[in-house]
């Protein structure tokens, strides 16, 4: 039975967080619009006014909503995450405000799963608590995201991992306490088998930040958040490696699906805020003598951005549905791979033609640091990169696809009609007699 209401005791929950997310978090996007802030620990002002605002969350019990009570959070499940990650989505701090930044969102999740008792008290602990923060150092400057290209390297020397090589779009190293480190430990093996999966402190000698890369909307080509770094024959326990050798893709793939779909819920509640400001200046704003929104090609815009976002919220609530069922059991595992995949490319697109048509309509005010979706809009293509490109996951999903396709019987395709038609002729052949 699809259902698509919303209990009333949850809908209360969502209610608070919707009011709260609008009063307080979105003040602090206008407070601190720096776009590392969140994730700077040492910045004293946002500290500040950060943790009363946690402390509230606490207590509602919506704290790290993205984990399972077996992980340490209240564990509501994907569907009723995808809800709250729609409020949350909204505003630029809403993440840390309640506990499910990522890169530290699927850090967490692999520490919990693959850590060992003591690394948990010293590095998931803290993270849980975000008193420290994490970072995800996987892709690489000269092969991009693809593990087949991957040069960075770990060898065993006595009782110690070394690492050596270089990572980049290593989101927030600068301000991490903890890098977890894809190294490939077995050339010779298979692609899946050639990699494992290491936390390296940032206080471990030998680890360097090359350059703080700035990406569109920050405003210094040399002071972003996408660390450009480097191992310098970094030494790290042996137990600093994470699951077995050879399993670092494994591991990596643990933490990839979540932080993909907890992308696209949320960009739901980004792409619902563009529209939201669509309508408001389409009944605001005259020009030729009518309201914008009199205007059929503006009509058209807010239609298209309405069926698009409609048709998107559907496709990621199914999917967060799918990674339910598989945890209850009642689905395979890697039975929400190619929704998630869906859900990936989607994203990016929906956001790009929604927040562009909200900025379209608002003309040299939209694009004017003035209004907020100027600055939006330059995430765009972030969302197409970040987690692995538009075009890989185009590619996967076709031919996950095309695996399970079969080639055509004989010279024509199945639903060839003049072989169909004689068939059904052969079932029924007096059927075309007697037309009056
Ligand atoms: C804001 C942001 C944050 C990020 N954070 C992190 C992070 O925290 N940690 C981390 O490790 N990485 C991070 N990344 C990096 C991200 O994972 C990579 O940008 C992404 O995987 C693609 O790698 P690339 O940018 O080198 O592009 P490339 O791999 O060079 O791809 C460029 C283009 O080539 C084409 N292409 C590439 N491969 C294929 C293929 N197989 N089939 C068809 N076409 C293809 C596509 O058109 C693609 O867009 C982040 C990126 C961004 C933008």
């Amino acid at each position: 039975m699809i259902d698509f209401s919303v209990e009333p005791e949850f809908q209360a929950k969502l209610d608070w967080m919707d009011n709260f997310v609008r009063e307080e978090c979105e003040t602090m996007d206008l407070l601190f619009p720096e776009m590392g802030t969140p994730y700077d620990t040492s910045h004293r002002p946002s500290r500040n006014h950060l943790k009363p605002l946690q402390e509230q969350v606490k207590a509602q019990g919506l704290w790290a909503c993205h984990l399972g009570p077996n992980l340490g959070g209240p564990g509501y499940g994907q569907v009723k995450l995808a809800l709250m990650n729609e409020i949350i989505g909204r505003s630029n701090w809403a993440p840390t405000v309640f506990g499910t930044a990522a890169p530290d969102t699927g850090n967490a999740e692999i520490l919990a799963l693959f850590g060992t008792p003591e690394q948990k008290q010293k590095y998931l602990d803290p993270l849980m608590r975000q008193e420290i923060v994490s970072c995800f150092s996987m892709t690489e400057p000269q092969g991009g995201a693809d593990p087949g290209e991957f040069v960075c390297k770990a060898w065993r020397e006595g009782d110690e991992w070394v690492i050596e090589g270089e990572k980049w779009f290593s989101s927030n190293a600068r301000y991490a306490a903890f890098c977890l480190v894809i190294a490939v430990t077995d050339p010779e093996a298979k692609l899946t088998e050639r990699m494992s999966m290491f936390i390296v402190p940032t206080d471990t000698p030998g680890f360097e930040i090359i350059r703080n890369v700035a990406i569109a909307g920050e405003g210094d080509p040399e002071d972003g958040a996408q660390c450009h770094v480097r191992y310098n024959k970094v030494r790290v326990p042996l137990d600093y490696m994470l699951g077995n050798p050879g399993e670092g893709f494994k591991v990596a793939q643990a933490r990839l699906g979540g932080g993909r779909i907890h992308h696209a819920m949320r960009t739901v509640g980004k792409c619902q805020r563009f529209i939201d400001m669509m309508l408001e200046r389409a009944v605001s704003r005259r020009t030729k003598g009518r309201m914008l929104g009199d205007h059929q090609l503006v009509q058209a815009k807010i239609a298209d951005s309405i069926i698009e976002l409609e048709q998107f919220r559907c496709m990621v609530l199914k999917t967060a549905w799918i990674i339910d069922e598989i945890e209850a059991g009642r689905m395979p595992h890697g039975a929400s791979r190619n929704h998630i995949g869906m859900c990936k490319v989607a994203m990016a697109n929906v956001y790009g033609n929604i927040c562009g048509r909200a900025l379209e309509i608002h003309g040299s005010l939209g694009i004017s640091l003035d209004m907020p979706l100027a600055q939006a809009f330059g995430g765009y293509m972030s969302l197409a990169f970040a987690d692995g490109p538009t075009d890989v996951h185009r590619s996967q999903l076709a031919r996950a696809y095309l695996r399970k396709a079969t080639p055509a019987p004989g010279m024509f395709p199945t639903e060839h009609i003049p072989t169909r038609l004689a068939e059904a002729l052969k079932r029924y052949p007096n059927a075309r007699e007697n037309w009056s």
